[in-house]
């Protein structure tokens, strides 16, 4: 079932909703953004429908609801532990469809990525529900028609927001009572056709390949361009790298709390180990593994889709403007060329 409301009316509904959920969505931060006189756009709880900001594409993603910059996992004294809470009010998040890609791609990393499913992660993921926010044309540096991210089926319920008033669709049958006096409409989202760009993606089709990959020249011309600070990955709703620290409380060192805080692969410190020994030493080398984990190692493990969700906000925030589409086209020239010398070299046509 599809509705139309006036924007107050929504907000009355959302006063309702707000009684049972925590409810995120993209907010503007006045004056908060890279320079002083700009804002910043980032998810928080919003308390009204005008508050949402869903004509510009967020700074930053959706995923800090579930997989937070900083979070207690559990606090300690010398003698014992105990695990840090969380509301258990379930959540709605308004997020695009690249970005219900891009949390499914973390419920692979959190959930699917070895024994046992990530307790942190999956007791905030199993609360949250999606507000598809409705995507018409996307913005410069978006390719999620590119990477296949351009639509999605997994979510409560889709808005469009049209000037005072807007059409939602209710799929969730838990919402159906709250808007069963309202007046109908016809309604289903509309998804991205086409990005203004296109990326093609590199098929790394042998192992010797994917040495050659590895040794490519272009990975060097990072070194002086990427600063290694990591605002890429900070920005990108499909990095899931974090690091933990114990936090001494200052009346006694020996209790604190044990936090999990987002880390970067691009961090120059990221890989080192003890005594000092590092696997990834330069941009260059950091860069890479950046790359081929977005595009070629997450579906080599788990296959189906890759891992980048072609939302491009890395290319957005990234200080040194460094286009992470530019990137992946270039790559895949090297890659046509590689395959086509190996090719060559068996005698077997690609
Ligand atoms: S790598 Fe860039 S384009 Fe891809 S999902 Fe992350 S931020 Fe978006
Ligand atoms: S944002 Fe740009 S400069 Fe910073 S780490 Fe990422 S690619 Fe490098």
């Amino acid at each position: 079932m599809a509705y139309r409301l006036s924007l107050s009316r929504m907000d009355e509904l959302l006063e309702k909703m707000r009684e049972s959920y925590t409810i995120y969505a993209p907010m503007r931060f006045e004056k908060r953004g890279r320079y002083s006189d700009t804002d910043l756009v980032r998810y928080d709880k919003i308390r009204s429908v005008r508050d949402i900001v869903y004509d510009e594409k967020s700074h930053f993603s959706p995923k800090e609801v579930i997989h937070p910059i900083t979070q207690a996992l559990f606090h300690f004294t010398e003698f014992e532990y105990r695990e840090s809470e969380v509301d258990e009010r379930p959540v709605l998040v308004f997020v695009r469809p690249c970005d219900i890609h891009g949390i499914q791609r973390l419920d692979t990393m959190f959930l699917e990525n070895g024994d046992a499913a990530d307790p942190y992660y999956k007791r905030l993921r199993d609360k949250v529900k999606f507000v598809l926010m409705e995507c018409g044309k996307g913005w410069d540096t978006c390719f999620c028609v590119s990477m296949g991210t351009n639509r999605t089926e997994d979510y409560s319920l889709a808005v469009r927001f049209a000037g005072e008033e807007l059409l939602l669709e209710v799929k969730d049958p838990s919402f159906r009572p709250l808007f069963a006096s309202e007046k109908t409409a016809d309604f289903r989202p509309e998804f991205v056709s086409a990005n203004r760009l296109t990326v093609r993606l590199p098929e790394i089709k042998s192992r010797d390949v994917l040495e050659k990959v590895h040794a490519l020249p272009l990975w060097e011309s990072y070194d002086t361009r990427c600063l290694s600070c990591g605002a890429c990955t900070a920005a990108c709703v499909s990095c899931s790298c974090f690091t933990t620290s114990d936090v001494a409380y200052s009346e006694n060192g020996r209790s604190g709390d044990r936090r999990r805080v987002w880390a970067s692969c691009l961090h120059k410190d990221f890989t080192v180990m003890a005594g000092g020994h590092g696997f990834r030493k330069t941009p260059g080398e950091r860069m890479r593994f950046r790359t081929l984990h977005k595009v070629y190692d997450f579906r080599a493990r788990f296959g189906g889709a890759d891992m980048c969700v072609g939302c491009g906000r890395c290319t957005d925030r990234c200080p040194q403007l460094i286009s992470f589409a530019a990137t992946l086209n270039r790559l895949s020239g090297e890659v046509d060329r590689l395959n086509a010398e190996a090719a060559a070299a068996t005698g077997v046509s690609v």
